[in-house]
């Protein structure tokens, strides 16, 4: 018989609390967090915005969502916020309305070197709507070529620049993105989905006043619930909010902006810098015990969340990788490497992200012990000695580090 989805719930309870995830975009949200997600406030209606609703009963709803933006503002150090969008895809697609008419001409991250399906990705609306020059890393250092992203923007003429990324482990330029964007006449749009924690936590320069929009989702680094932020200089702040609603979207899930007033007020408390300086510290030790046991970086290390790896040297391809670590309980997914000679469904790479375990409290010493778990299954992903061993000792570990 089908399980219920009760008991579903408790499954999945259970398998976040014995598994080690590495998976870069997820986090752990706080109880309070996840208590206001399932607040009565999911029951509301209230499309517009605060003082200008489309509905009755909005008095509650309009503290919060004013309360979000409050914070939020100061949060990103904006001019404007939007706290409507529903997750960053729509977030984005609500930017690109805000700023292009179908048929302009955009430049993005290309999605095999780290970018993400939204920055113009031929199978997302972005590539279908608009014509997407796409940019790379270069192949041998794996960073971004700045020089080379100016010349194309000096070419393409783009309407719109996107910086960002989910699969870059170093820091992003937005000083040198506002220059280029500045000179090309483009707008720069800063997508800091994965590393927004790390701005707001002080481990990453903060994307204003180089950048014309600001697009983040809330889930990440930043430790929030599922959903997104639009934050922008004053003069686009009614374009943008225009096209969030009602433009792309309906009523907003005014249950999730409360849990985003939450996140931000979190964010802003000391506490939070040190999580977010104890993500970067335990994302550098990850990858010094990685290199030790002759694992090949992407950069040669990190100074994000985030580690990629190049498997070629190790005989294994990332989806097999994938597929041994997850049976001995360590989460992570294969990614193509920049260059990738093999196809996006069995790449060269991994990709290994550190908030999840940050969150639930382990330091340095639990990243050396991970870096030997994984180095044990990849030298022998078929061995089922090793990989119950290794569950064994990812149940243990699991345990001194428990998801509140
Ligand atoms: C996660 C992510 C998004 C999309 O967010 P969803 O909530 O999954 O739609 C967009 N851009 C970047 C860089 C991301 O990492």
């Amino acid at each position: 018989m089908a399980k219920s989805i009760k008991q579903l719930l408790k499954d999945e309870d259970k398998r976040q609390q014995e598994t080690i995830s590495l998976i870069a975009s997820e986090n752990i949200a706080p109880p309070e967090i996840r208590q206001a997600a399932g607040s009565s406030l999911m029951n509301k209606y209230s499309e517009g915005y605060p003082q200008k609703r489309y509905y009755g009963g909005n008095k509650v709803a309009d503290v919060v969502e004013q309360m979000a933006v409050a914070v939020g503002r100061k949060l990103f150090r904006a001019d404007h916020i939007n706290v409507q969008p529903y997750s960053g895809t729509p977030a984005m697609m609500a930017i690109y309305f805000a700023l292009m008419k179908p048929g302009d001409t955009a430049m993005g991250m290309s999605l095999p070197h780290g970018g993400h399906l939204t920055h113009g990705h031929k199978v997302n609306f972005s590539g279908k709507l608009y014509k997407f020059v796409q940019y790379g890393v270069d192949p041998d250092s794996g960073l971004l070529n700045y020089d080379e992203i100016e010349t194309m923007a000096k070419i393409f003429k783009p309407k719109v620049i996107v910086c960002g990324a989910t699969a870059y482990p170093r820091q992003i330029d937005f000083q040198r993105f506002g220059k280029i964007a500045k000179k090309a006449g483009a707008y720069l749009v800063a997508d800091i989905s994965h590393i927004a924690g790390l701005i707001v936590g002080g481990q990453h320069p903060y994307p204003f006043p180089h950048a014309d929009v600001v697009m983040s989702t809330t889930h990440k680094t930043l430790r929030g619930p599922r959903g997104a932020i639009i934050a922008c200089k004053a003069s686009l702040a009614a374009a943008i909010d225009k096209a969030v609603f009602p433009g792309v979207q309906g009523g907003p899930h005014d249950n999730i902006t409360a849990a985003k007033a939450l996140c931000f007020q979190n964010a802003m408390k000391p506490e939070f810098k040190r999580y977010a300086a104890q993500i970067v510290k335990n994302a550098q030790a990850l990858a010094r015990a990685l290199q030790k046991l002759d694992f090949n970086l992407i950069t040669g290390g990190t100074d994000t969340h985030l580690i990629l790896i190049d498997l070629t040297n190790k005989n294994i391809t990332g989806k097999e990788a994938e597929t041994a670590l997850g049976k001995a309980g360590i989460i992570l997914n294969k990614n193509m490497i920049p260059n990738d000679l093999r196809s996006p469904f069995d790449p060269s790479g991994i990709r290994l992200g550190v908030p999840v375990v940050t969150s639930r409290g382990m330091k340095e010493s639990q990243m050396e012990q991970i870096a030997l778990m994984i180095a044990k299954v990849i030298d022998k992903p078929k061995s089922k000695s090793v990989l119950s061993a290794v569950k064994k000792e990812v149940a243990a570990c699991t345990k001194k580090f428990p998801i509140k």
